[in-house]
């Protein structure tokens, strides 16, 4: 007998309730007993974003919403500021080429948050970048960027600001409208605890207006239309049913668990996992802006990708290797969705004994000690 463990920042565990309310049958999507569902989800979805605007539901990976936040905001030829940190960085600024954007980027050193001071200084010189496209974590090296001065700073100069939150939401405080963000990406293959297949984005009022002008080509993802349509309690064309249905039972658990109390267990979860990498003798990759979502830790002198196939492979617990310039030099463990203590410690426990297998020197049980004493905080 083997158990899989899924400890990956996307997809994520799914919670049995969920499971079980997409195995029900399926339901037509222009009948009331959908509208009912849309509407309890809408309300859901905006108490999780923090705003009073819609939350736009689009069959799609995540990246459909990102996409969607650039065509539905910019025309061709017009400027966007990308800050590239990572691999999904560099994805707005390949996004806005594929649409005839020119990306102005800020890049960022692997491993390290934005100085929103950089994005104030190439905002300042360059007046015509119309909207600020960065993360709220940047998962591909496990850091947090500071979401509120980038929005603060992108008011100050009047320009939009938006956040790709696809491992922000619903892991640590976003709040969309008392800080001036213009558009809130997630995916609900995260922290929302669904399989992998809805993406959703939420508009300011004034990207809403610069939508009613934007000349990038778009047709599914129109969010003018889409915004029309969800009023209705519907969606311009089929929707995902089954996973809006597991969408409303997930969003129940949240609520149940409250807002402040799911950051919280994040928070926790964190700082259990950082503690026992550092007990175990690795280093952090990114000890001054490590994400709530995931962490992420250098593996020398193990080799990232060796620590990661191994627990897989023998162990049954998957997280996620470095990927790029970070591949083989890091691991990523993912405490992010349906994660509770339990499976931090079992995964720490895997971790030292492929550790140990490898080579690692390294006093056994450290990093079982370090996790438990921040679990057992009261
Ligand atoms: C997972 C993720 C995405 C979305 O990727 P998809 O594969 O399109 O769902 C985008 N941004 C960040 C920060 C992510 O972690």
């Amino acid at each position: 007998m083997r158990k899989e463990y899924l400890m990956t920042p996307g997809p994520t565990t799914v919670p049995e309730r969920v499971l079980l309310a997409m195995a029900r049958p399926i339901i037509h999507h222009r009948m009331p007993i959908y509208e009912k569902i849309t509407a309890e989800v809408r309300e859901g979805l905006k108490w999780l974003f923090q705003t009073e605007q819609e939350v736009l539901i689009f069959a799609a990976s995540g990246t459909g919403a990102m996409e969607a936040a650039v065509t539905n905001l910019m025309s061709p030829g017009e400027k966007a500021l990308c800050i590239r940190g990572g691999k999904f960085g560099e994805r707005w600024a390949e996004i806005c080429k594929a649409y005839g954007v020119t990306p102005v980027n800020v890049d960022v050193e692997w491993g390290k948050a934005v100085d929103p001071a950089a994005v104030d200084e190439v905002l300042a010189k360059d007046k015509d970048i119309k909207v600020v496209y960065g993360q709220a974590t940047e998962t591909s090296t496990g850091v947090r960027y500071p979401v509120k001065a980038l929005a603060d700073v992108a008011r100050k100069h009047d320009r939009m600001v938006v956040i790709d939150g696809i491992t922000g939401v619903g892991v640590f405080d976003i709040k969309m409208d008392a800080w001036g963000i213009d558009g809130l990406v997630t995916g609900s293959q995260k922290a929302l605890m669904l399989p992998p297949g809805l993406a959703f984005l939420a508009l300011s009022e004034r990207a809403y207006k610069a939508a009613a002008e934007s000349k990038c080509p778009k047709y599914y993802f129109n969010a003018a239309k889409e915004l029309k349509k969800l009023k209705e309690n519907t969606t311009q064309f089929t929707p995902a049913v089954s996973l809006i249905v597991g969408l409303q039972e997930s969003l129940r658990m949240l609520k149940e668990e409250g807002l402040e109390n799911v950051f919280a267990r994040h928070e926790k979860l964190a700082r259990a996992s950082r503690a026992a990498v550092l007990a175990m003798g690795l280093k952090l990759y990114a000890p001054d802006a490590a994400s709530p979502a995931l962490t992420a830790a250098l593996s020398a002198p193990l080799d990232g990708s060796k620590v990661m196939k191994t627990l897989r492979d023998s162990y049954g617990v998957t997280i996620a290797g470095g990927q790029d310039q970070a591949k083989g030099k890091i691991f990523r463990i993912s405490h992010m969705g349906y994660v509770d203590e339990w499976n931090v410690m079992l995964t720490i426990a895997a971790l030292e004994r492929v550790c140990m297998e490898l080579g690692l020197k390294f006093e056994h049980g450290a990093g079982m000690k370090a996790a438990l004493a921040v679990i057992c905080e009261k």
